[in-house]
């Protein structure tokens, strides 16, 4: 049975389990150790929202001194600011997305073997089969394999990252795009991140040693320049009440929307609705596909029960017929949602609106305090980022963190000059 329960309880649970240990986080999460959790491993839960990230910085800073949770919340900080950068930049998905549809129609040679775990490379082989088959890899395991598959094998890094997303339980449209991005040195520019076979006999303690086998140098990946980035949208004020009754949409994104802020708003219905096709199109594995199910029952349940409310949940081709004949059905006047942020669910989420619209009834867009105060400061580097999370979210009750200048991004990062 999967080590990963897909319900808030199960979340919880695990983050309970973790907290004691997060002050130890420091020292041991770079290593990859089978068996011994050196991390976490909440990530399939915070991806889907069944657990937040407020609530997961706020358990461990209850329980630690600044100095020694300061790692972990910088962890989840990451997820944060990846997500908020997303959505200034969604063309960066879009361009993903392209590049991968393009990419398959006639993949490059090693591309199979690399997908199979056949390419001999220790390591590497074995983080292809784990992942197929748990669904999950620890971070350090991560960005080995992205190097190895940029640098060593040269693949593209959209096929690499689309691998991953087919795979991960924890599969995140930002966190992995953006992450093999910053792998491929496209991120911070001049900065890309080499595996080195010391590093990775160093924290799987003597398990693979590649020696000789991978890249020793490289040069950053290039491709056009991006977009500026873009606006993000504004959410309404949950102080301000839609008229005539609401109906609540739920989504995989955020699956503990009774824990959010939506004003008091009492839903007449719940709707969690999933798109027949959406599988197909992502290609999710199996396990993706059932907790990703999983997680969107349990989700709706919960807030059917915190609003004693019905809910709807239906598998639909058209989504957005599906919502019309249930608001309908309910006599609603405007649904609400958080609103999913860049990726698949997003894509769905607009066209339903569409509809919506169409049959005369309003979709309204609420947006977790967490995310709107954080994402303005995502237009740019981390650590500007990573300031703005302390000030408004993580205040410092202990000696101040370094000045930036002393920061490193990532362990192991190398800077090169870009091709
Ligand atoms: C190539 C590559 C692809 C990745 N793809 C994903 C993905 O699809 N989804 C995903 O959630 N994470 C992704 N990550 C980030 C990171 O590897 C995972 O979040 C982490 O390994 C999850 O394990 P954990 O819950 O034990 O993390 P912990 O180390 O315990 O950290 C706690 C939480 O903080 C967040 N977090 C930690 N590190 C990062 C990070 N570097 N970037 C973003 N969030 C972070 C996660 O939500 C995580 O659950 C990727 C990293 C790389 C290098």
């Amino acid at each position: 049975m999967s080590d990963f329960v897909p319900t808030r309880e199960a979340g919880l649970s695990r983050l309970h389990a973790f907290v004691p240990r997060a002050s130890r986080y420091a020292e041991e999460r770079n290593y990859d150790r089978p068996g011994v959790p050196t991390v976490s491993r909440l990530s399939p839960w915070l991806q889907r929202r069944l657990i937040t990230e407020e609530e997961t910085c706020a358990a461990v800073r209850a329980t630690h001194p600044w100095n020694q949770a300061e790692k972990y919340l910088q962890e989840v900080a990451w997820r944060t600011y990846w997500k908020g950068w997303l959505e200034h930049r969604p063309g960066v998905w879009r361009r993903y997305g392209e590049a991968v549809t393009r990419l398959l129609e006639s993949p490059p040679a090693g591309y199979a073997a690399a997908v199979r775990g056949e390419t001999g490379i220790p390591g590497f082989d074995d983080w292809a089969r784990e992942l197929v088959r748990t669904g999950w890899l620890h971070n350090h395991a991560r960005m080995w394999f992205a190097s190895i598959w940029i640098f060593t094998l040269r693949l593209p890094w959209e096929l690499g990252a689309d691998f991953f997303w087919r795979h991960l339980l924890d599969g995140d449209a930002a966190a992995n795009t953006l992450s093999w991005r910053w792998v491929a040195g496209l991120h911070t520019p001049g900065k890309l991140y080499l595996a080195r076979a010391d590093n990775i006999a160093r924290y799987t303690e003597g398990r693979y040693c590649p020696e000789g086998l991978l890249a020793t140098t490289a040069q950053a990946v290039v491709e056009p320049p991006l977009e500026e980035p873009g606006k993000l949208w504004t959410a309404e004020d949950p102080r301000v009440a839609p008229e005539g009754p609401v109906g609540l949409w739920l989504h995989p994104e955020d699956l503990s929307v009774e824990t959010a802020n939506l004003g008091g708003l009492t839903p007449a219905g719940v709707l969690a609705l999933w798109p027949e096709e959406l599988a197909s199109t992502q290609q999710w594995a199996g396990p993706v596909v059932t907790f990703t199910q999983a997680a969107l029952s349990d989700g709706a349940s919960r807030a059917a029960l915190a609003w004693d409310t019905e809910c709807r949940a239906e598998r639909t081709a058209e989504p957005g017929e599906a919502a019309v004949a249930w608001a309908r059905g309910l006599g609603l006047r405007t649904v609400i949602a958080l609103r999913p942020m860049v990726g698949p669910w997003l894509d769905m989420a607009t066209e339903m609106e569409a509809s919506l619209r169409r049959a005369g009834i309003a979709l309204r867009w609420y947006r977790r305090e967490w995310d709107t105060t954080l994402f303005p400061a995502a237009r740019r580097g981390f650590f500007p980022f990573w300031d703005a999370a302390v000030r408004l979210h993580l205040p410092i009750d202990g000696p101040a963190p370094a000045p930036e200048s002393e920061r490193q991004e990532e362990f192991g990062a190398v800077r090169q000059t870009p091709a």
